[in-house]
């Protein structure tokens, strides 16, 4: 029965470190993109798992979100292709019926002149 118990927290305790290791990952990189201190926020969380997060939530600064153009640092220029759209009329071939642009010499697909 004691084995039982032992197992159980020793499952509880494994899944409590992953959880926390996780906490603490995330806080750190989190941290680390907001500009502040990763390590000293990670060991916050690290020794207080709960409210460590929650106050790390709490103080963390708003990352900082320019306005779109902005961003990059520089216009953003669109280039747009012109479309030309061609207008090709297409014949028939009298000897093997396929449509062939106008203006060739002869058929692509069956060779005879046009
Ligand atoms: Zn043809």
């Amino acid at each position: 029965m004691t084995d039982i118990i032992i197992t159980i927290m020793a499952g509880t305790c494994l899944v409590w470190m992953f959880l926390v290791l996780g906490f603490v990952v995330y806080t750190y990189k989190d941290a680390q993109s907001r500009g502040m201190s990763g390590l000293a926020w990670a060991l916050v969380v690290f020794f207080l798992p709960i409210l460590g997060f929650i106050i790390y939530l709490i103080a963390r600064r708003s990352k900082k979100r320019l306005p779109q153009p902005y961003q990059t640092g520089r216009p953003q220029v669109v280039y747009r292709e012109k479309e030309i759209i061609k207008e090709v009329v297409k014949i028939k071939c009298p000897y093997c019926g396929s449509l062939v642009d106008q203006g060739l010499e002869t058929c692509p697909n069956c060779g005879a002149p046009l």
